[in-house]
């Protein structure tokens, strides 16, 4: 028998990049761990924040983990998952976006050292799912009840949302705020509408039981406020109808124009006039009102605003009570909605308009004010963090202490649930409880404090069986985070370890990355001859 040449065979282009088996792990893990390391210093109250500039200059500046992972430029495709982990966080709870990440981050650093040692990533995995679904379990167990009337107990959810970030000098008028909007709007956390402008300070910020609109009345000849204003709200255009279909007017004497024009001026009076009619003497208009039109509704006193957004026009409905009507001539008295004021105002260098004072608002604006456009969106992001947290505490109705208290009660317990365990499951669930410890040691870290002082504190009083004994980061003492009002909702926590869990198992289970080259340049079509 001849001895053929053995052919290669390719079965991937020339150009495609593959690493398999332990080196896509260490690529993979050590992409994780980077993005991790990078949000890891802004945790927590005495964390520190991130400047971020972008392509054309653009500067942020914040201490939000997820602000800072969508505005980093990352092409990984390991270290992306890390950051949807974030975007995750953010959308389900609206907070705790940096501990998600950074717990991940810890997980498969853990899993590392167990690959080394060989153990399989499946088992690891699957371990790594256990340990998650027992310290919910837990969390679960130790969770307590809130509910909305709990006003001392919503007020210290807000303001630990915001320790520490740009909102932090404030806090307590904002968290008051806050709560207050969630009264009137039934705990809908929807239905407050957050805006921000600058000039002023944060302390400035107050709370509209209305909405603000970015308009100005359409007419100077208008009042510049309106008292008890009953409020028409239209979502067509106040002008005489253009015909549906195209329709030619064939004018041969000057004459007939003016009957056309004054035709046209009879309508749109008789508009305002069933306007009037109606007893309204606001107008707030989706679309465009007609020139002639303005000018007959300043005649007559009555404040109108156009163009307003679609999203407008339902909160202005929810807060005013009015009905949306799409057709001047079916407008009644019942429809109007109704406000204390509307009026014009200016806010820093933009001429605004408040419909406020609404007896029955269901919803509510909040206006954030800073000195600047940096400090303002800072401000915003804190506040919709804490917004989240209250929305996540009120729908799920429980609530744990902070301070890394909870990471500390779930750590122990997972060492417990361990011993219970076979070997190699036991050493994942123990590197699961390990891993856990970084939000507490972080939290110490970034204050400044011994890490492992903290830490030993924190078990030794753990072990004695204070449940919520969590650091206290300005003194450095182990306090009870609970009594000293660090709370946050459970939902935060459990989402926390479900997402982070998810990812470290996905990534732990990928033994081989192929990535496809770049497409030739002469693949894509050349348009530019056309
Ligand atoms: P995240 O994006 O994860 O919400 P934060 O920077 O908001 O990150 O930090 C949240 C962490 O800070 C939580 O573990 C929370 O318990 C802790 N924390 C908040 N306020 C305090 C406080 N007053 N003392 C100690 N820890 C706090
Ligand atoms: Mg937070």
């Amino acid at each position: 028998m001849k001895n053929n040449p053995v052919q290669p065979i390719f079965i991937l282009p020339e150009n495609t990049q593959r690493s398999s088996g332990k080196n896509a792990q260490k690529a993979n893990i050590m992409a994780a761990k980077l993005v991790a390391e990078a949000v890891r210093t802004t945790l927590g109250p005495k964390g520190m924040d991130k400047m971020l500039v972008d392509s054309l200059g653009e500067v942020t500046i914040t201490n939000d983990g997820v602000t800072i992972l969508r505005e980093m430029p990352i092409e990984h495709p390991t270290a992306k998952m890390i950051v949807e982990v974030a975007r995750t966080q953010e959308s389900e709870v609206g907070d705790g976006t940096t501990s998600a990440v950074v717990l991940a981050g810890e997980l498969l650093k853990n899993a590392e050292k167990l690959l080394e040692s060989n153990i399989h990533p499946t088992v690891l995995a699957k371990g790594y799912r256990m340990a998650a679904e027992e310290a919910i379990r837990m969390l679960n167990s130790i969770a307590k009840d809130v509910s909305s009337k709990d006003e001392d107990m919503l007020i210290a959810i807000a303001e630990t949302a915001m320790t520490g970030k740009g909102a932090e000098a404030n806090k307590q008028v904002l968290a008051k705020l806050m709560v207050e909007a969630l009264y009137i709007t039934k705990g809908s956390i929807r239905d407050i509408h957050v805006q921000k402008k600058t000039g002023g300070s944060a302390e400035d910020s107050e709370l509209i039981t209305g909405i603000l609109l970015d308009k100005e009345r359409v007419h100077s000849g208008m009042p510049i406020s309106v008292k008890e204003a009953k409020i028409a709200l239209l979502n067509c255009p106040f002008e005489v109808r253009t015909p549906d279909t195209d329709a030619k007017i064939q004018i041969t004497d000057p004459l007939q124009l003016q009957a056309f024009v004054d035709q046209e001026e009879k309508m749109l009076k008789k508009m305002v006039d069933k306007l009037e009619e109606s007893g309204a003497n606001v107008l707030l208009c989706q679309k465009g009102i007609d020139d002639i039109a303005q000018y007959f509704l300043a005649k007559r006193g009555i404040y109108a605003v156009r163009r307003i957004r679609k999203t407008d026009v339902d909160a202005l409905s929810k807060a005013t009570g009015a009905t949306i009507v799409n057709n001047i001539q079916e407008l009644t008295e019942e429809d109007l909605g109704t406000a204390g004021i509307v009026e014009e105002r200016k806010v820093g260098d933009m001429i605004m308009t408040f419909v406020t004072d609404c007896k029955h608002a269901q919803s509510v604006t909040l206006l954030l004010k800073g000195a600047t456009q940096h400090v303002v969106d800072e401000l915003k992001r804190a506040v919709d963090d804490a917004l989240g947290d209250l929305g996540a505490a009120l729908r799920t109705g429980k609530l744990v202490a902070g301070a890394g208290s909870p990471e500390m009660e779930v750590a122990r317990a997972l060492r417990k649930y361990g011993e219970g365990l076979s070997g190699r499951e036991q050493l994942a669930v123990l590197a699961f409880a390990d891993s856990m410890e970084i939000i507490p040691r972080t939290l110490a870290e970034n204050a400044g404090l011994d890490p492992i002082d903290v830490l030993t504190a924190l078990k030794s009083a753990h072990d004695k069986g204070s449940v919520w004994a969590g650091i206290d980061v300005f003194t450095g003492k182990v306090v009870d985070a609970w009594s000293h009002g660090v709370l946050e909702p459970l939902a935060v926590k459990v989402q926390a370890i479900s997402s982070a869990s998810e990812v470290a198992e996905m990534i732990l289970r990928i033994d081989d990355v192929i990535a496809g080259g770049q497409p030739e340049k002469s693949s894509v079509p050349d348009f530019s001859q056309y």
